[in-house]
């Protein structure tokens, strides 16, 4: 058994940040069990992108698992090259980001070496029964629920990691960098049965909020639908995607797939600004790995200003004109 392998994934030639954080959730599992933390690379030409990952953490290698035939992203290509590659590398566990590409893949690979992916996990349980493995969480029923579970019986065990549930910038990093090496998986064209086109691109405003640096969280402190245009005017001043507690979302003032929480999008932008947002701990799961907290509420006792490191004590009717303001005179 080979340790713990992270699959990175790269998007518009980089690596992204659900694929550090995947890092991170590898290497706590590496650091609980004692085990190497491996990462792979999977692409048709990925010599930047292993350089990158090899320079950035501390790993034990770095292996770029290389065939033309991965030019472009195919569940059959990536599922059988990985097949191979774990064949020969017998990882003890396998992390993913929990990606829609790893969703569309992941299951299949796991099913090729005949284990179930554990998707979606949340957190790895630091109590490790001995023989047993670690507890790895996911939440049920739209998060009303967390399940426990854990590997059983022999083989790798296979998890991809929510966004946002593990710190990109808890991962290890290392001056030194980790050895590259290449893996050829053989790969017939028969056996890709789909035909790539082009890789979906989502119109401008598609929301991306795991992805987001910035977000602006808008809380039924704003009263009404109608008043929306104003803290979206303070998320465009901001460069910031919009988000919402659930009680926006239920209402229909704005998409579900802008609500935080846990029954909602688990976020973790440099900047979360929480407008006329009390705090539940439903919303506060969503958004607690955000790294500076900005909470603008009329209420000085309302919990989100425990989550905070910075509040307004205010009428967000006053104060969220008067920033909108005071950001657009900065970007002048
Ligand atoms: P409220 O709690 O009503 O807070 C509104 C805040 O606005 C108050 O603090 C008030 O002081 C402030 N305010 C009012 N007027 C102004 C003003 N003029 N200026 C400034 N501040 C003002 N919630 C989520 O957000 N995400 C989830 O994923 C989620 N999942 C849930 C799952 C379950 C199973 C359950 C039971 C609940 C869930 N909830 C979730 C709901 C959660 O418990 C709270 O009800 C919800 O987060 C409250 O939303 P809110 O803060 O916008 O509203």
């Amino acid at each position: 058994m080979s340790g713990v392998w992270v699959v990175m994934e790269e998007r518009d030639g980089r690596i992204g940040r659900i694929s550090w954080e995947a890092v991170a959730a590898g290497q706590r599992l590496g650091a609980q069990l004692g085990l190497t933390v491996n990462a792979a690379v999977v692409g048709a030409q990925t010599e930047t992108l292993a350089a990158e990952v090899a320079g950035r953490q501390a790993l034990g290698k770095v292996v770029r698992v290389e065939h033309p035939l991965l030019a472009a992203y195919t569940a059959d290509g990536f599922s059988l090259a990985l097949q191979h590659f774990f064949e020969a590398e017998k990882p003890d566990f396998v992390v993913f980001p929990h990606t829609y590409q790893v969703r569309d893949y992941a299951p299949a690979l796991a099913a090729r070496l005949g284990q179930a992916l554990i998707g979606d996990v949340t957190a790895i349980g630091a109590d490790v029964a001995i023989g047993d493995g670690p507890v790895f969480t996911r939440q049920l029923m739209q998060g009303r629920l967390n399940g426990s579970y854990r590997h059983c019986g022999g083989g790798p065990c296979f998890l991809s990691v929510q966004a946002g549930a593990f710190r990109a910038d808890a991962a290890t990093a290392e001056a030194s960098a980790a050895a590259v090496t290449v893996f050829s998986p053989t790969i017939e064209p028969a056996q890709i049965r789909t035909k790539p086109s082009e890789r979906f691109r989502g119109a401008a405003q598609t929301v991306d909020l795991g992805s987001a640096q910035r977000i602006v969280s808008v809380g039924r402190g704003i009263k009404d639908a109608a008043n929306l245009p104003l803290v979206q005017e303070l998320a465009t001043a901001l460069g910031a995607e919009l988000g919402a507690s659930r009680p926006i979302c239920d209402n229909g003032w704005l998409p579900m797939e802008r609500q935080i929480g846990s029954s909602g999008q688990t976020v973790s932008p440099k900047l979360y600004l929480a407008v006329g947002i009390s705090g539940a701990i439903q919303h506060l799961v969503g958004m607690k790995g955000s790294q500076c907290v900005v909470a603008i509420n009329k209420d000085p006792g309302a919990p989100i200003f425990e989550a905070a490191d910075y509040g307004i004590v205010g009428d967000l009717f006053e104060v969220v004109p008067a920033l909108i303001e005071a950001v657009k005179a900065a970007m002048q």
